[in-house]
């Protein structure tokens, strides 16, 4: 599924002044897990039964754009969400970045 410009009700929601934002489970602990097992499995019920939903915040003039994806357990609905950009030098998870240097230190 994908959504443009158009954020729904998501728990936790908190909204950047760029259209991108962040929801539901935002602990560093449940976020590592989950980037892990490579998106794929519930941090909290081990379910793989993930749908993802992404929503783009907007297009720079390069045409690289930038958004959040949202990810949510359909046994447990347990939700999380990363930000994502198609440009620089980051992954594309750009927050995930933290992550790696975290685990690899
Ligand atoms: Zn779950």
């Amino acid at each position: 599924m994908h959504t443009n410009n158009e954020i729904p009700a998501y728990e936790n929601i908190f909204i950047l002044s760029n259209g991108q934002f962040k929801c539901g489970d935002q602990s560093n602990e449940s976020r590592i897990k989950f980037f892990e097992n490579g998106y794929r499995k519930c941090v909290k019920c081990d379910s793989d039964k993930i749908i993802k939903t992404e929503h783009k915040a907007a297009c720079r003039w390069n045409g690289d754009a930038y958004g959040t994806d949202v990810f949510i357990c359909n046994e447990c609905k347990w939700i999380t969400s990363f930000q994502w950009d198609e440009g620089g030098d980051s992954p594309y998870y750009y927050e995930t970045e933290y992550f790696t240097k975290k685990l690899n230190n």
